[in-house]
């Protein structure tokens, strides 16, 4: 059975980063993900936003992370190429109630040493926002944008060039441990069983940490699923929005309240909802919250017309706290006491993106202590030259039109456009495609370039990259899954009327 130093369970943001800051050392590193790609689970689903730390207790594990994160944010992201930017954002208050939490938040935000915070009144909200509406608004100018797919999937490919082993489609079901021997993990994949050992295991399953902790008998705490639902609106609403806009947050609600997003792509974001759920699987989007959305953003946005709400999608979060409680509880990132060489990471709601490069020097703290690890004597904070095609080819919308046709003159697939809605080239997919991690799911292709996220929602767009796809890998069309093999896009043939199949 191989050995590894360490194992990490799930390539979310966080596991993702863990592996990224291991790659440093001379550990050896696998990370077991039971989806076929990373940031399939709540890191491929949240707002996007790179948070100040105004909002959790000082001293907390929640705002010294989330802090430190956000200061480290701009480097990973300029290294790894991922699109961040630092736009700000008001939390508006309403009435008087408000500006004295306005009052509060500030106050927080100060210990927790977050810079530049100031309150303004409404006619300097206006030159920030025109239009915005409430009486006072504490501006936060580190909070920012990152796109937390690209920053996931960057992550996880750069670990991956510094040697990380990642096995898709492995779900960690048992983990065996005895008295100061390597753990057992053994994983359910596509062809039956397999076992690996490790010294140290990090368990950042998420929404399933709870069941991963169980599995060794760490049962201190139960996660409880939380959805979040967004609605998109369109592109051409993007200049509404020069800065994240946040009413103040309930004392109460687990979330902070419907707000109004914009994503690094451009389009605005309202939601997320906040709704104790069962299962934590699903992230579908509902009738009445769908219509509490509308309602709430255009109170914040009052020109929305029905016509810019373009689609939604959900996240969900693994909340600590029990609907009856709601809140927050801190982030719980501990070494198991009885099994040391165990580390779980639980409730690791938001601002669990905006920490995560602060988590992952904190957990590699922790496994250093148990097994001392060295430093790789040549690393580098940015991808080698040209790893792959992708850095060398931006999205046809980065340049103008004069430069479009030079460009496609140099390379005929950049004149093929593929999504119409977002105006992506052949080309742009090809590199998605051609990535380390190669995705040969739509829901993969999608988090890498874009396509399906515009008003038509792939009607245009996806036969066509069927047909890239399946040329590209020589496959057919039944090897071609949505998000893996439980979802494939094709089930059958149809007959035609001449009275051959179609597939
Ligand atoms: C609606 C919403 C909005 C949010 N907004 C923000 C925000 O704006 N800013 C911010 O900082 N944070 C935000 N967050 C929080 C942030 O998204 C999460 O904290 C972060 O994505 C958690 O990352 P993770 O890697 O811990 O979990 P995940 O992304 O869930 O990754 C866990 C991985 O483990 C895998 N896994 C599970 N079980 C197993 C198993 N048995 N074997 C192998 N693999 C397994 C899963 O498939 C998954 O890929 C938001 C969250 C939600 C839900």
């Amino acid at each position: 059975m191989e050995l590894f130093d360490v194992a990490i369970i799930g390539a979310g943001v966080v596991g993702a980063a863990i592996a990224r800051e291991l790659s440093k050392t001379t550990a050896r590193v696998i990370v077991f993900e039971r989806e076929a790609d990373v940031a399939f689970a709540t890191s491929g689903r949240n707002s996007g936003v790179v948070h100040s730390g105004i909002h959790y207790a000082p001293g907390s594990l929640r705002a010294r992370l989330n802090v430190a994160g956000n200061a480290s944010m701009k480097d990973v992201c300029k290294n790894l190429n991922v699109p961040f930017e630092q736009i700000g954002k008001l939390t508006v208050a309403f009435d008087q109630d408000q500006v004295s939490q306005l009052h509060r938040l500030r106050a927080q935000g100060e210990a927790n040493n977050v810079p530049g915070l100031e309150l303004l009144d409404a006619t300097r909200m206006q030159t920030l926002q025109p239009g915005i509406a409430g009486i006072k608004g504490l501006y936060s100018p580190t909070t920012g944008i990152v796109n937390p797919m690209l920053l996931t999937i960057a992550l996880a490919e750069h670990a991956h060039e510094n040697q990380v082993v990642f096995k898709f489609l492995h779900e960690v079901k048992a983990i065996g441990s005895h008295y100061d021997e390597p753990l057992v993990m053994t994983c359910a994949t596509p062809t039956g069983e397999v076992s690996y050992k490790a010294k140290v295991v990090v368990n950042c399953a998420g929404l399933h940490a709870g069941k991963i902790a169980m599995l060794t008998g760490f049962d201190s705490y139960t996660v409880y699923p939380c959805r979040g639902e967004y609605f998109v609106l369109d592109k051409q609403l993007k200049d509404e929005l020069n800065i994240l806009v946040y009413p103040v947050p309930g004392a109460h609600s687990g979330g902070l309240g419907i707000h109004l997003t914009k994503t690094t792509e451009g389009n605005i974001l309202i939601g997320p909802s906040n709704e104790y759920i069962d299962d934590g699987d699903d992230v579908s989007s509902t009738k009445a919250i769908m219509k509490q959305l509308k309602e709430e953003g255009s109170e914040l946005l009052p020109s929305l017309q029905t016509g810019d709400f373009i689609r939604s999608f959900a996240g969900v979060r693994p909340k600590l706290t029990p609907p009856e409680l709601g809140g927050y509880h801190d982030f719980v990132i501990e070494a198991q006491e009885d099994i040391p060489r165990m580390i779980h990471l639980l409730g690791i709601e938001s601002p669990g993106l905006t920490s995560a490069p602060a988590i992952a020097r904190m957990v590699v703290d922790m496994i250093d202590s148990h097994i001392p690890l060295s430093l790789k004597r040549h690393w580098s904070e940015t991808f080698k030259e040209n790893t792959n095609l992708y850095r060398r080819c931006y999205p046809l919308s980065h340049y103008d039109l004069s430069d479009r046709q030079e460009l496609m003159r140099s390379n005929s697939d950049y004149g093929t456009i593929v999504c119409r809605c977002e105006q992506i080239s052949k080309a742009e997919i090809l590199s998605a495609i051609d990535r380390i991690f190669g995705p040969i799911t739509l829901n993969g292709i999608k988090n890498r370039s874009r396509i399906s996220t515009g008003r038509c929602q792939g009607g245009f767009c996806i036969p066509r990259i069927v047909t890239i796809l399946k040329e590209y890998h020589d496959i057919g069309s039944k090897d071609i899954w949505w998000k893996g093999p439980n979802s494939p896009m094709f089930i059958g043939n149809l007959r035609t009327a001449g009275g051959s199949d179609n597939e």
